[in-house]
């Protein structure tokens, strides 16, 4: 009996799929947790094409598919293929809703860089608007480790640190999976990202204690199954371009 019982659970663990990591590994913004290797990521390459599924959030040329929070027309500025934060003219997000998605985004901090530590090359891809991948120009740059770039932030930091130089262009391909939550709002499964940071995994399937938040890990609070995806304004003048995504929810 004892016997067949430890085999059940040896053969459960075995068997089982890799569990998402939920715990973070340190206190949110301590100093001393372990920087994340720096290494070297591949030279920057041509635009990536948007496959035949995807939905184009943006080409280069137009705000169209792009908000401000309280939905009038968004005033980053646009020239030459790509978008540049406004300081202090808002966030942005998308006019469409979305679930799970694979989304890619490229951006480029500001060249030449400015300041240091959290006010350096700061922005952030928030899905549903709530759970930030932090964009920041990591590039010889320290800050807290769960603040740098492709930090779920406050939270995870990145498994490396895949950073390119200012003023080149960066990118994040990321899977994102929506929390799930039952009819009374109780919390069935967390947000879950695998982020690639220019080519590289940087988080993987990493499960959020909550919302990604500057000061402390609020637990979840129910929300709809489809949201905007945001762009922060950080006052920094970051800029994106080849924004697409492909929804996994049809
Ligand atoms: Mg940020």
């Amino acid at each position: 009996m004892i016997l067949h019982f430890r085999i059940s659970l040896i053969t459960l663990f075995l068997t089982a799929p890799l569990a998402a990591q939920s715990a973070p590994p340190c206190a949110q913004h301590d100093m001393k947790c372990p920087a994340p290797p720096v290494i070297d990521a591949s030279p920057v390459g041509a635009p990536v094409p948007p496959p035949s599924d995807a939905v184009v959030l943006f080409d280069g040329k137009s705000l169209a598919e792009w908000r401000k929070g309280d939905g009038s027309p968004a005033q980053w500025l646009v020239k030459n293929g790509y978008m540049e934060v406004a300081p202090g003219k808002g966030g942005i997000q998308t006019a469409k809703s979305f679930g799970d998605v694979q989304l890619h985004v490229e951006w480029a901090s500001p060249n030449p860089p400015k300041g240091t530590g959290q006010d350096r090359g700061n922005s952030g891809v928030f899905l549903m608007g709530r759970y930030e991948v932090q964009v920041l120009d990591s590039y010889g740059n320290s800050t807290y480790p769960d603040g740098q770039a492709a930090a779920l932030y406050g939270q995870f930091p990145p498994l490396v640190n895949a950073s390119r130089k200012p003023g080149e262009w960066q990118s994040y391909d990321i899977v994102f999976r929506r929390p799930r939550f039952d009819p009374s709002g109780a919390l069935l499964s967390p947000a879950t990202f695998t982020v690639f940071h220019n080519g590289v995994l940087v988080q993987d399937a990493v499960g959020l204690t909550g919302v990604t938040a500057h000061t402390g890990r609020p637990p979840y609070e129910a929300h709809p199954d489809r949201l905007p995806i945001s762009l922060q304004d950080h006052q920094h003048p970051v800029r994106f371009r080849n924004i697409w995504l492909r929804e996994l929810e049809r």
